[in-house]
């Protein structure tokens, strides 16, 4: 049914315009089944989505993936973004940018670079991206995207194999020359969930993790932003994901699956649509998919009776469904959620650390 009144415009998009990744890391927050790239869209299906997020509104569009330098198309990617007037942010592993490919994206528009590092070294972040030579890749990319005059971020998942290493992971940043250093407590959606119990940091770490991060952020002051995301499995504190559902992004696919959040291709039933066979506008203002868990009406108690359900939104879709098989719940990592003890469970089991799984190609959707 549709929804009874129009919702705000969303102001940024989430492109990921393929699954194809050079690195395999085990904390892969894509969905199991990867779309394949004889499914992914094509350069005209690309050119109108970004024509028709600047008619509906968004002003920012973060290109991401997988690796989206593994499409040959890139530059005109951004150059239908920079049409419609959207801010570009190309989200890269770094492998694969030469200087000669940056003049040409940022020629066609590309306004900023977020480039991932797996640790502050070669050989851990190497190994935890299951590809040598990557980290001198990244280096390598810093350098090209600072010469270019274009504003660099890092972003850093963070986890039981790398979280020790923070404070040289935020020297790192400031030695690449980043205006901005994303600390992500990792996240479990996709590919991340099957490595779990190896990649929970544990809450001693977790704490003097959280004492470098305070103290470098006092030194460092403005000249460096510090983002810290929180690790909700840990506080007790559900994250106001995607800052509400349907209320300010929207996701697009490498095949064009259109979804509120990039980790909602796991919600079984959630009937998402497709931009090959309608208009944005008629996603983002008419598909019962963005409007499921849209504002608070849907809400369950605890939620519906809480001070926080319009700072939180009840936490995150996914991971309740993740963990609850029901994306309507409380996100158990509240800890006012019925459902809590999963989260406590899984935090405090003092279970043997297994190896990390990495994410090699395997099953995909089609
Ligand atoms: Fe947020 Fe719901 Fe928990 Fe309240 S009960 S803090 S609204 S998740």
């Amino acid at each position: 049914m549709a929804p009874l009144t129009t919702p705000s415009p969303p102001w940024a998009l989430l492109a990921e315009v393929t699954h194809a990744c050079p690195l395999q890391c085990p904390y892969c927050s894509n969905p199991l089944d990867l779309v394949r790239r004889s499914a992914e869209l094509g350069t005209g299906d690309w050119r109108r989505v970004m024509r028709e997020a600047g008619e509906l509104g968004v002003v920012q569009a973060h290109i991401s993936g997988g690796e989206p330098l593994l499409r040959g198309d890139l530059e005109d990617i951004i150059a239908a973004a920079e049409d419609a007037e959207i801010y570009t942010q190309l989200v890269t592993s770094g492998l694969g940018l030469p200087p000669a490919r940056l003049d040409r994206l940022v020629a066609a528009g590309l306004r900023s670079v977020q480039l991932s590092v797996q640790d502050a070294a070669a050989p851990n972040s190497d190994l935890i991206a299951g590809r040598g030579g990557s980290f001198a890749a990244k280096e390598e990319a810093a350098t090209v995207v600072t010469a270019a005059g274009l504003p660099l971020g890092l972003n850093v998942v963070l986890h039981r194999h790398n979280i020790d290493h923070i404070d040289e992971i935020i020297r790192l940043g400031v030695a690449w020359g980043a205006e901005r250093i994303e600390l992500a407590n990792v996240q479990f959606y996709g590919w991340a969930m099957r490595n779990r119990t190896a990649l929970l940091p544990g809450r001693d770490r977790l704490a003097r993790a959280q004492k470098v991060v305070d103290d470098r952020r006092a030194e460092l002051a403005d000249a460096v932003e510090i983002i810290w995301v929180v690790p909700d499995y840990y506080e007790g504190i559900p994250k106001p994901c995607m800052g509400g559902w349907g209320s300010r992004s929207l996701t697009v696919g490498p095949d064009g699956t259109a979804l509120p959040c990039p980790a909602a291709y796991a919600i079984e039933g959630l009937d998402p649509p497709n931009v090959k066979e309608r208009s944005l506008a008629w996603i983002w203002e008419r598909s019962s998919a963005f409007a499921a868990y849209r504002g608070t009406s849907w809400m369950p108690e605890p939620c519906r009776s809480c001070p926080e359900r319009e700072r939180d939104f009840g936490g995150c879709r996914c991971q309740a469904f993740a963990l609850t098989g029901d994306a309507g719940r409380t996100d158990p990592a509240c800890r006012l959620s019925p459902d809590h003890h999963l989260v406590e469970a899984a935090v405090s089991a003092d279970e043997e650390i297994p190896a990390l799984v990495y994410r090699r190609p395997g099953r995909r959707r089609s």
